[in-house]
Protein backbone atom coordinates (compact mmCIF):
# COMPACT_ATOMS: atom_id res chain seq x y z
CA UNK A 1 0.00 0.00 0.00
CA UNK A 2 1.38 3.29 -0.81
CA UNK A 3 2.15 5.52 1.87
CA UNK A 4 -0.06 9.05 1.76
CA UNK A 5 1.75 12.19 2.30
CA UNK A 6 0.48 13.35 5.58
CA UNK A 7 0.72 17.47 5.83
CA UNK A 8 2.29 16.68 9.49
CA UNK A 9 4.85 15.01 8.22
CA UNK A 10 5.55 17.62 4.95
CA UNK A 11 9.26 19.52 5.78
CA UNK A 12 8.89 22.78 6.91
CA UNK A 13 11.50 23.71 3.95
CA UNK A 14 9.42 22.37 1.56
CA UNK A 15 6.35 23.93 2.66
CA UNK A 16 8.65 27.39 3.09
CA UNK A 17 9.17 26.67 -0.68
CA UNK A 18 5.55 25.82 -1.73
CA UNK A 19 4.37 29.57 -0.01
CA UNK A 20 7.21 31.25 -1.86
CA UNK A 21 6.33 29.73 -5.29
CA UNK A 22 2.63 30.68 -4.30
CA UNK A 23 3.29 34.70 -3.30
CA UNK A 24 5.55 34.46 -6.34
CA UNK A 25 3.04 33.41 -8.95
CA UNK A 26 0.04 35.64 -7.10
CA UNK A 27 2.12 38.59 -7.90
CA UNK A 28 3.60 38.04 -11.41
CA UNK A 29 0.05 37.21 -12.24
CA UNK A 30 -1.97 39.55 -10.68
CA UNK A 31 -1.95 42.65 -13.30
CA UNK A 32 -3.72 40.07 -15.53
CA UNK A 33 -7.27 39.94 -13.71
CA UNK A 34 -6.51 43.89 -12.75
CA UNK A 35 -6.14 44.52 -16.53
CA UNK A 36 -9.31 42.05 -17.13
CA UNK A 37 -11.29 43.98 -15.26
CA UNK A 38 -10.31 47.62 -15.83
CA UNK A 39 -9.58 47.30 -19.59
CA UNK A 40 -5.51 47.81 -19.16
CA UNK A 41 -2.73 47.51 -21.66
CA UNK A 42 -6.06 46.98 -24.66
CA UNK A 43 -7.67 43.91 -22.77
CA UNK A 44 -11.50 44.63 -22.46
CA UNK A 45 -11.41 47.99 -24.32
CA UNK A 46 -15.04 48.00 -23.99
CA UNK A 47 -14.40 48.38 -20.50
CA UNK A 48 -11.83 50.83 -20.62
CA UNK A 49 -13.77 53.63 -22.77
CA UNK A 50 -16.69 53.47 -20.10
CA UNK A 51 -14.35 54.51 -17.49
CA UNK A 52 -12.20 57.00 -19.42
CA UNK A 53 -13.23 60.83 -18.95
CA UNK A 54 -12.89 62.93 -21.99
CA UNK A 55 -9.39 63.83 -22.15
CA UNK A 56 -7.87 61.29 -20.50
CA UNK A 57 -6.47 59.63 -24.04
CA UNK A 58 -5.20 63.02 -25.29
CA UNK A 59 -1.49 61.31 -25.01
CA UNK A 60 -2.57 58.64 -27.01
CA UNK A 61 -4.20 60.68 -29.59
CA UNK A 62 -1.15 63.27 -29.76
CA UNK A 63 1.69 61.41 -29.45
CA UNK A 64 3.30 58.72 -31.91
CA UNK A 65 4.38 56.36 -29.29
CA UNK A 66 3.11 54.25 -27.68
CA UNK A 67 -0.14 54.39 -30.91
CA UNK A 68 1.46 55.31 -34.21
CA UNK A 69 -1.94 54.37 -35.99
CA UNK A 70 -5.53 55.91 -35.73
CA UNK A 71 -8.61 54.84 -36.72
CA UNK A 72 -11.64 57.30 -36.84
CA UNK A 73 -14.70 55.20 -37.43
CA UNK A 74 -17.86 57.30 -37.97
CA UNK A 75 -21.19 55.50 -37.58
CA UNK A 76 -23.76 57.19 -38.54
CA UNK A 77 -27.65 56.38 -38.51
CA UNK A 78 -29.54 56.67 -42.10
CA UNK A 79 -29.63 60.32 -43.46
CA UNK A 80 -26.87 61.72 -40.91
CA UNK A 81 -23.31 60.90 -42.33
CA UNK A 82 -21.42 64.27 -42.07
CA UNK A 83 -20.43 66.29 -45.61
CA UNK A 84 -17.53 64.67 -47.16
CA UNK A 85 -15.80 68.23 -46.74
CA UNK A 86 -16.38 67.91 -43.40
CA UNK A 87 -14.14 65.17 -42.85
CA UNK A 88 -11.88 66.19 -45.04
CA UNK A 89 -11.49 69.39 -43.07
CA UNK A 90 -11.06 67.19 -39.97
CA UNK A 91 -8.90 65.09 -41.19
CA UNK A 92 -6.58 68.26 -41.94
CA UNK A 93 -6.91 69.43 -38.26
CA UNK A 94 -5.83 65.79 -37.50
CA UNK A 95 -3.03 66.29 -39.42
CA UNK A 96 -1.77 69.33 -38.24
CA UNK A 97 -2.03 68.56 -34.58
CA UNK A 98 -1.23 64.72 -34.05
CA UNK A 99 1.92 62.90 -34.50
CA UNK A 100 0.73 59.85 -36.64
CA UNK A 101 2.43 58.00 -38.75
CA UNK A 102 -1.26 57.04 -40.44
CA UNK A 103 -4.86 58.10 -39.93
CA UNK A 104 -7.33 55.99 -41.59
CA UNK A 105 -11.31 57.11 -41.75
CA UNK A 106 -14.01 54.25 -41.50
CA UNK A 107 -17.19 54.87 -41.80
CA UNK A 108 -20.21 52.59 -41.65
CA UNK A 109 -24.42 53.18 -41.70
CA UNK A 110 -26.17 52.02 -38.30
CA UNK A 111 -29.24 51.27 -37.22
CA UNK A 112 -30.24 53.66 -34.74
CA UNK A 113 -33.48 55.10 -33.59
CA UNK A 114 -34.23 58.62 -33.04
CA UNK A 115 -33.96 59.46 -28.90
CA UNK A 116 -33.35 61.94 -26.38
CA UNK A 117 -29.81 60.79 -25.75
CA UNK A 118 -28.13 60.48 -21.91
CA UNK A 119 -24.50 60.12 -22.11
CA UNK A 120 -24.95 56.16 -20.72
CA UNK A 121 -27.50 56.16 -23.98
CA UNK A 122 -25.03 56.76 -26.63
CA UNK A 123 -22.44 54.49 -25.14
CA UNK A 124 -24.66 51.38 -25.68
CA UNK A 125 -25.54 52.33 -28.95
CA UNK A 126 -21.56 52.69 -29.75
CA UNK A 127 -21.12 49.29 -27.89
CA UNK A 128 -23.19 47.96 -30.55
CA UNK A 129 -21.89 49.67 -33.57
CA UNK A 130 -18.31 50.15 -32.49
CA UNK A 131 -15.73 48.15 -34.43
CA UNK A 132 -12.49 50.13 -33.66
CA UNK A 133 -11.64 50.74 -29.86
CA UNK A 134 -7.99 52.12 -28.49
CA UNK A 135 -5.47 48.59 -28.45
CA UNK A 136 -2.26 48.12 -28.35
CA UNK A 137 -0.49 50.42 -31.06
CA UNK A 138 -3.11 51.75 -32.13
CA UNK A 139 -5.53 54.85 -31.29
CA UNK A 140 -9.30 54.73 -32.15
CA UNK A 141 -11.51 57.52 -32.48
CA UNK A 142 -14.96 57.20 -32.63
CA UNK A 143 -17.97 59.56 -33.88
CA UNK A 144 -21.64 58.64 -33.79
CA UNK A 145 -24.22 60.74 -35.74
CA UNK A 146 -27.73 60.06 -34.80
CA UNK A 147 -31.19 61.63 -35.52
CA UNK A 148 -32.21 63.47 -32.08
CA UNK A 149 -31.11 65.27 -28.81
CA UNK A 150 -28.66 64.93 -25.32
CA UNK A 151 -30.53 64.74 -22.90
CA UNK A 152 -27.95 66.48 -20.85
CA UNK A 153 -28.87 69.64 -22.40
CA UNK A 154 -31.05 71.39 -25.06
CA UNK A 155 -29.34 72.91 -27.89
CA UNK A 156 -26.37 70.41 -27.76
CA UNK A 157 -24.93 70.15 -31.52
CA UNK A 158 -22.18 67.52 -30.37
CA UNK A 159 -20.36 65.93 -27.26
CA UNK A 160 -17.54 64.28 -26.55
CA UNK A 161 -18.77 61.84 -23.60
CA UNK A 162 -15.21 59.27 -23.49
CA UNK A 163 -12.31 59.57 -23.73
CA UNK A 164 -12.74 58.16 -27.35
CA UNK A 165 -15.96 58.27 -28.11
CA UNK A 166 -18.40 61.58 -29.82
CA UNK A 167 -21.66 62.28 -30.64
CA UNK A 168 -22.92 64.83 -33.01
CA UNK A 169 -26.62 65.25 -33.27
CA UNK A 170 -26.84 66.11 -37.18
CA UNK A 171 -30.62 67.04 -36.75
CA UNK A 172 -30.14 70.26 -35.03
CA UNK A 173 -27.30 70.95 -37.15
CA UNK A 174 -29.05 71.19 -39.84
CA UNK A 175 -32.06 73.79 -38.03
CA UNK A 176 -29.37 75.68 -37.20
CA UNK A 177 -27.89 76.24 -40.80
CA UNK A 178 -31.37 76.94 -41.02
CA UNK A 179 -31.93 75.74 -44.56
CA UNK A 180 -28.57 76.83 -45.90
CA UNK A 181 -25.33 74.40 -45.79
CA UNK A 182 -24.56 72.31 -42.63
CA UNK A 183 -21.21 71.67 -43.97
CA UNK A 184 -19.50 75.06 -42.21
CA UNK A 185 -21.29 74.07 -38.93
CA UNK A 186 -20.88 70.40 -38.60
CA UNK A 187 -17.04 70.87 -39.51
CA UNK A 188 -16.72 72.88 -36.52
CA UNK A 189 -18.54 70.82 -34.77
CA UNK A 190 -16.49 67.72 -35.66
CA UNK A 191 -13.37 69.82 -34.84
CA UNK A 192 -14.29 71.19 -31.63
CA UNK A 193 -15.10 67.86 -30.07
CA UNK A 194 -12.04 66.39 -31.45
CA UNK A 195 -9.95 69.35 -29.39
CA UNK A 196 -11.53 67.86 -26.20
CA UNK A 197 -10.42 64.74 -26.87
CA UNK A 198 -6.95 66.32 -27.04
CA UNK A 199 -7.52 67.78 -23.42
CA UNK A 200 -8.49 71.56 -24.71
CA UNK A 201 -9.30 73.55 -22.99
CA UNK A 202 -7.95 72.83 -19.67
CA UNK A 203 -9.24 69.56 -19.61
CA UNK A 204 -5.34 68.62 -19.30
CA UNK A 205 -2.90 70.67 -17.42
CA UNK A 206 -3.36 74.62 -17.51
CA UNK A 207 -5.22 76.30 -20.00
CA UNK A 208 -4.59 80.63 -19.95
CA UNK A 209 -7.54 80.64 -22.61
CA UNK A 210 -9.46 78.80 -20.56
CA UNK A 211 -12.83 80.51 -20.23
CA UNK A 212 -13.76 80.63 -16.46
CA UNK A 213 -17.50 80.86 -17.04
CA UNK A 214 -17.23 77.95 -19.14
CA UNK A 215 -14.90 75.25 -18.19
CA UNK A 216 -13.08 73.51 -21.05
CA UNK A 217 -13.68 76.25 -23.50
CA UNK A 218 -11.75 79.21 -24.81
CA UNK A 219 -12.54 82.85 -24.40
CA UNK A 220 -11.74 83.80 -28.33
CA UNK A 221 -14.91 83.89 -30.28
CA UNK A 222 -12.58 83.37 -33.49
CA UNK A 223 -10.94 79.86 -32.19
CA UNK A 224 -13.19 76.56 -32.99
CA UNK A 225 -13.11 75.69 -29.08
CA UNK A 226 -15.07 78.85 -28.26
CA UNK A 227 -18.18 77.72 -25.80
CA UNK A 228 -20.73 78.78 -28.33
CA UNK A 229 -19.82 76.32 -31.59
CA UNK A 230 -21.22 73.22 -29.95
CA UNK A 231 -24.29 74.65 -28.81
CA UNK A 232 -27.54 76.69 -31.32
CA UNK A 233 -26.29 79.53 -29.85
CA UNK A 234 -24.15 79.66 -32.72
CA UNK A 235 -27.15 81.01 -34.59
CA UNK A 236 -27.01 84.18 -32.37
CA UNK A 237 -24.59 85.29 -35.05
CA UNK A 238 -21.61 85.47 -32.53
CA UNK A 239 -19.12 85.04 -34.77
CA UNK A 240 -19.96 88.50 -37.11
CA UNK A 241 -18.68 85.95 -40.17
CA UNK A 242 -20.53 83.92 -42.88
CA UNK A 243 -19.28 80.90 -41.36
CA UNK A 244 -17.72 79.85 -37.22
CA UNK A 245 -14.16 78.98 -36.94
CA UNK A 246 -12.67 75.87 -37.47
CA UNK A 247 -9.08 76.84 -36.50
CA UNK A 248 -7.73 75.90 -32.95
CA UNK A 249 -5.39 79.31 -32.38
CA UNK A 250 -2.36 79.88 -30.76
CA UNK A 251 -3.00 79.53 -27.09
CA UNK A 252 -4.72 75.96 -27.92
CA UNK A 253 -1.24 75.11 -30.08
CA UNK A 254 0.28 75.54 -27.05
CA UNK A 255 -2.02 73.77 -24.99
CA UNK A 256 -0.98 70.98 -27.00
CA UNK A 257 2.38 71.13 -26.33
CA UNK A 258 1.66 71.28 -22.34
CA UNK A 259 -0.54 68.02 -23.26
CA UNK A 260 2.25 66.49 -25.07
CA UNK A 261 4.41 67.18 -21.62
CA UNK A 262 2.13 66.25 -18.79
CA UNK A 263 1.64 63.29 -17.34
CA UNK A 264 -2.17 61.90 -16.99
CA UNK A 265 -2.34 60.06 -13.77
CA UNK A 266 -4.94 57.63 -15.69
CA UNK A 267 -2.25 56.56 -18.03
CA UNK A 268 0.16 55.84 -15.35
CA UNK A 269 -1.54 53.70 -13.03
CA UNK A 270 -2.16 50.34 -14.66
CA UNK A 271 2.30 50.56 -15.26
CA UNK A 272 2.65 51.72 -12.00
CA UNK A 273 0.28 48.58 -10.36
CA UNK A 274 2.54 45.89 -12.85
CA UNK A 275 6.00 47.35 -11.73
CA UNK A 276 5.07 47.33 -8.42
CA UNK A 277 3.54 43.82 -8.90
CA UNK A 278 6.17 42.54 -10.56
CA UNK A 279 9.12 44.09 -8.07
CA UNK A 280 7.21 42.83 -5.24
CA UNK A 281 7.96 39.24 -6.76
CA UNK A 282 11.35 40.25 -7.37
CA UNK A 283 12.35 40.99 -3.59
CA UNK A 284 9.96 37.94 -2.27
CA UNK A 285 12.00 36.08 -4.81
CA UNK A 286 15.21 37.13 -2.84
CA UNK A 287 13.91 37.26 0.43
CA UNK A 288 13.46 33.63 0.31
CA UNK A 289 16.62 32.59 -1.06
CA UNK A 290 18.47 34.85 1.64
CA UNK A 291 16.21 32.91 4.48
CA UNK A 292 17.36 29.28 2.90
CA UNK A 293 20.95 30.55 3.07
CA UNK A 294 20.40 31.41 6.28
CA UNK A 295 18.96 28.29 7.99
CA UNK A 296 21.52 26.40 6.19
CA UNK A 297 24.42 27.93 7.65
CA UNK A 298 22.42 27.67 11.07
CA UNK A 299 22.60 23.80 10.69
ZN1 LIG B 1 -17.19 72.03 -26.06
Amino acid sequence: MAAEADPATVRPARRARLQAVLVVAFLLVLPLPLSLTFGWFGLNPVQAERTSPVGSLAHELLSSFPDSQLVVEMASAPGTAPPPASVSLLWNRMNETLQKNSIRFVSESINVPPGNFTTDGLFSVEQGARQFWPSVGQMALFYLFVHGTYAGGSGILGLAYRGSSIAVFSDLISTTAGGGDPAPIESTVLVHEFGHEMGLVGLVGSAPNEDPAHPGHSTDPNDVMYYAVETTAVLGGLFGGPAPPTQFDAADLADLQTVRNTAIALELIPTIVLVLCWAAAGIAVVVYWAGRKMSRRGR
